[in-house]
């Protein structure tokens, strides 16, 4: 009985977490081209995060002062955040599921 129900639980959520990519986004070439963007500008923000750490490393190796450090710093972290927002944003066209919560269940 048990079973049964985790079953039925999990072949829901399988179907709900597909939901919006086989009823809309894999058949719409706009919204696959913005997926596609997505991806290229979330890989760029990865890349450029990683880029901007090692070069507030570096700047601190040479002993430059904090304030310039400061620049990197603030940039990688703008960067990062610009990676996790962008990939809520793919998650979005792929699923009504969202990554992190639950999804908003509208009753009426
Ligand atoms: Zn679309």
């Amino acid at each position: 009985m048990a079973r049964n129900n985790r079953n039925a639980f999990s072949e829901l959520n399988h179907e709900q977490l597909y939901d919006r990519w086989h009823k809309h986004t894999k058949h719409c070439p706009s919204c696959r081209q913005s997926l596609i963007l997505i991806d290229k500008i979330k890989d760029f923000c990865q890349n450029f995060t990683a880029v901007l750490a090692i070069l507030a490393l570096l700047l601190i190796a040479i002993n430059l002062p904090i304030k310039i450090i400061f620049i990197p710093v603030l940039l990688g972290i703008l960067s990062l955040i610009c990676s996790y927002k962008l990939d809520s944003m793919r998650q979005r066209f792929l699923s009504s599921i969202p990554k992190t919560g639950l999804p908003v269940v509208k009753l009426y």
